[in-house]
């Protein structure tokens, strides 16, 4: 009688094991089967703080997909993948006569150092509206949009992608923003040396250097 016992037992024990096989690999799990050492790139260093699924919160495993390793959903059903692709976050480069316009932040990052106007685009907003009213918030100048700049790639820490805009004064005044300590107008002799962020400092160089900032020919301001 015991013997039928430990039979049926490790029978079951077995049809268990098949079991969950057949469910790991038909609900995907399989594709959290690649060693480390396989991937071409090691998992970006952000991905430590995510644990959880937005959707479902089941637990983020990283996995690799469609080339890189990613996180992704371990829950049956769930399709979650956080793809970290880069955010987009729009600049406004206001130019008076030969001179831009920057902000001092009041909050961190970097507070008390210079930077260009900008923020993040709202839902249901055009990436040219959102420079001008980040523009708006920040200064107090009411702009209009000209032009793009250009497209300037994320930098190694900060999963971004930044679209600048060039824009003209139309009305308005300057006013500081919550987040600003103050505003400035420079032109590029006059830049402050404190300018926050890599990229606002490459964009402003970039800018003065390809005249896309005209040189003042009547100093007026
Ligand atoms: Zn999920």
């Amino acid at each position: 009688m015991e013997m039928l016992n430990m039979h049926t037992i490790c029978g079951a024990l077995l049809m268990a094991v098949v079991l969950l096989a057949l469910f790991a690999r038909h609900s995907g799990w399989q594709i959290f089967t690649q060693k480390r050492g396989e991937w071409e790139t090691p998992p970006p260093a952000h991905f430590r703080n995510a644990k959880w699924c937005p959707v479902c919160r089941g637990k983020l495993r990283i996995a690799h997909l469609c080339g890189r390793p990613r996180l992704a959903c371990t829950r049956r059903g769930c399709r979650y993948v956080h793809w970290d692709s880069p955010k987009p976050v729009v600049l406004c480069l206001v130019e008076i006569a030969g001179r831009i316009v920057l902000v001092r932040r009041a909050i961190e990052p970097a507070i008390g150092e210079w930077c260009i106007p900008g923020g993040f685009i709202e839902a249901g907003e055009t990436a040219e509206h959102a420079a001008a009213r980040e523009c708006f918030e920040e200064t107090g100048l009411i702009v209009e949009i000209v032009g793009l700049i250009g497209a300037y790639a994320p930098c190694h820490d900060v999963n971004e992608i930044i679209l600048v805009y060039k824009a003209v004064v139309t009305g308005g005044s300057i006013v500081p923003g919550d987040e600003e300590s103050e505003v400035g107008v420079f032109n590029q002799a006059e830049l402050p040396a404190d300018i926050a962020f890599d990229q606002h400092r490459k964009i402003i160089a970039h800018c003065f250097d390809q005249t896309v900032i005209k040189p003042a020919e009547l100093d007026c301001c």
